[in-house]
């Protein structure tokens, strides 16, 4: 099987969000891959939303031998997991996880656009990638993670834990 480094971006804005996303990590160990890397935690203010709980962030590297649509798959029920551990009525999300990167593709289907289109306008995005890959080149974009996010126009602070 041919593997694919792919970059992962965890969010988790509701109950306890460290927990939550150590909980992400082992669904997408278990069903997407061996995790490479894993950035730190960073928080930020949820986006254009008030009243919001702020986001915890993460990056991951996986080593996925899945194919671009059956890892979204993977990711959409890490998600669906973890909402069912939470009460309906809360609007805030759990768990979100993204595709950033797969490898040096790039797909642009209806269901899935690869790489992210809003990673370069997204610090909570370009910090924790930056983290992992700072010399990893945007395949479309051809720019470096570190070159995009010096030049990243969003001014969100993203604090690291
Ligand atoms: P968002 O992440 O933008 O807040 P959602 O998590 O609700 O929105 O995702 C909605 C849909 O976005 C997913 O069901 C998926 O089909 C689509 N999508 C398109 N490209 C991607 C990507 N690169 N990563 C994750 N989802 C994506
Ligand atoms: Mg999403």
């Amino acid at each position: 099987m041919v593997s694919t480094l792919a970059y992962l971006l965890l969010g988790s804005n509701l109950g306890d969000r460290p927990a939550r996303l150590a909980q992400a990590r082992r669904d997408l160990a278990a069903t997407a891959g061996r995790i490479a890397a894993a950035s730190s935690l960073y928080e930020t203010a949820a986006w254009g939303v008030e009243d919001q709980p702020a986001f915890l962030n993460q990056v991951l590297a996986i080593e996925t031998e899945l194919d671009a649509p059956t890892l979204l798959a993977a990711c959409l029920a890490a998600e669906q997991l973890q909402q069912r551990e939470r009460l309906v009525r809360w609007a805030a999300r759990t768990l979100d996880v993204d595709i950033l990167l797969f490898g040096q593709e790039v797909i642009d289907s209806p269901h899935l656009t690869v790489p992210h289109p809003a990673l370069q306008g997204r610090r909570f995005a370009l910090v924790p990638l930056a983290e992992v890959a700072p010399q990893l080149v945007h395949p479309v974009l051809h720019r470096t993670v570190a070159e995009l996010l010096a030049s990243c126009p969003d001014m969100l602070e993203v604090r690291r834990l």
